[in-house]
């Protein structure tokens, strides 16, 4: 395994007082490594799980050249360009019960959709513009060969990939991997992420709070995020801002779980205790990273009893927690769980109002995207501070506005990101 060192070694400019986002990201995803371990489920229950193998089809899908449409199948050579033909119905098929004769020259075979495409026959005429009368079949001009056929493997081809191994099984993959006939996949097994709030203010939800406390509610919105994510999930509940409790807990979760995710105790105040534990237990960094909210947060490694987990340290502000969590642990666990695909599209919005905003940091602020005359506007739910746990739950977006990026203008393009994609 790569020692966060060698991991940190390749980023240029490398700042622990003042990293850009992107270079966060650098160092994270060339630390983490997809787990080993699969597990073969019945189709259905691969459902949200990360295929670990590709698919092949073993079969060509449709199997058939079949009918597209309720009609007559007749043979190509038998219409004339420009002029009407009449052909004489032999028989019909259904799909599931093919017909079993031959079709010669001025026959043709009433069929339905699905239909295996009678012998000869390479065309279907739609019912609606034929003229019937008892057998004889009067086709009107027009006809193109091979119209409302299907052929045989223009789904899925015999012996090419069906399905890339990395993908999350989406409800159109579940139904393909079965228009294949095949009844188990091979997935990798889930993520299991050990997480925990610390802070001596902290009460559990349910309990009355005394002068000073607040609710714990990361542990809520932790939760939630890596349930949605599809990881398993160890609750390690509220850990008191004392050295050993929290270095107990830090060593169950790395004996315990593939990642371990904390919100606070990494702020300028709490972090040196932080960090001298860590500096026991494995390889720690601690950042502050040039972004709003979320600024300190700690990456690397621990271990415990010969096991080991990568750990994220979030900060304790509920906001910066689901920042932190969305924009950098989030792709990290998905490239942990053998996701190929972990980045997200940005869209362009028009800004509806002015966003104070500073060069030198990246900023994800909370808001409204909507279509207004068809166009994408945004607009930001109101205060946002990281304390206003009310503001993520209000909008739908992030507005990602870059690094470099100064004081946005109503009526600026600015960039969006869906936290639809995100969950
Ligand atoms: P910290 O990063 O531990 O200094 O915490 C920063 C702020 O976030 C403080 O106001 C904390 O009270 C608050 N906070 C920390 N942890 C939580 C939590 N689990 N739930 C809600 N608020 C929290
Ligand atoms: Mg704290």
């Amino acid at each position: 395994m790569k020692s966060l060192q060698q991991a940190i070694s390749c980023v240029s400019d490398y700042d622990p007082d003042a990293l850009p986002v992107a270079k966060a990201n650098e160092v994270i995803r060339s630390f983490v490594k997809p787990i080993a371990g699969l597990e073969k489920l019945p189709v259905r229950a691969a459902l949200g799980r990360v295929l670990a193998r590709d698919i092949v089809s073993p079969i060509d899908v449709p199997s058939h050249d079949n009918s597209a449409m309720d009609g007559y199948a007749v043979r190509g050579e038998d219409l004339i360009a420009g002029a009407a033909v009449t052909l004489v119905e032999i028989g019909t098929a259904f799909a599931g019960k093919p017909f079993a004769g031959e079709v010669k020259r001025g026959e043709c075979v009433r069929v339905m959709t699905g239909a295996v495409m009678p012998r000869n026959t390479d065309t279907v005429v739609v019912q609606e513009v034929v003229t019937a009368e008892g057998r004889s079949i009067a086709i009107p001009p027009g006809q193109e060969r091979g119209q409302n056929r299907r052929l045989a493997g223009e789904d899925l081809k015999k012996g090419r990939p069906a399905l890339r191994a990395g993908r999350m099984l989406r409800p159109a993959d579940i139904g393909l991997v079965a228009s294949l006939g095949i009844g188990r996949v091979s997935v990798r097994r889930k993520l299991r992420v050990a997480f925990f709030s610390t802070g001596d203010e902290l009460v559990p939800a349910g309990k009355k709070l005394k002068a000073g406390e607040v609710h714990d509610s990361n542990r809520y919105t932790l939760w939630s995020m890596l349930a949605r994510l599809g990881c398993e999930v160890i609750d390690l509940g509220i850990v008191r801002d004392e050295p050993k409790k929290l270095e107990a807990a830090f060593r169950r979760a790395a004996a315990s779980a593939d990642a371990v995710v904390t919100s606070g105790g990494v702020s300028v105040g709490e972090a040196d205790f932080t960090r001298q534990m860590m500096a026991k237990l494995g390889e720690v960094a601690f950042w502050k990273i040039a972004m709003r909210p979320g600024r300190p947060m700690a990456f690397g490694h621990i271990r415990s009893r010969g096991r080991s987990a990568t750990l994220f340290g979030l900060p304790g502000n509920p906001v910066a927690v689901m920042v932190t969590f969305y924009h950098f642990v989030r792709g990290a666990l998905l490239s942990m769980m053998g996701r190929s695909d972990t980045d997200l599209p940005l869209l362009r919005a028009k800004a509806e109002t002015p966003m104070r905003k500073k060069p030198g940091r990246t900023e994800y602020q909370r808001g409204i995207l909507q279509a207004k005359n068809g166009e994408w506007t945004v607009r930001l739910t109101g205060a946002q501070g990281s304390g206003i746990l009310s503001s993520m739950s209000e909008a739908n977006c992030f507005v990602v506005l870059r690094h470099e990026q100064g004081a946005v203008k109503a009526g600026d393009d600015v960039d969006v990101m869906l936290m639809d994609g995100l969950v």
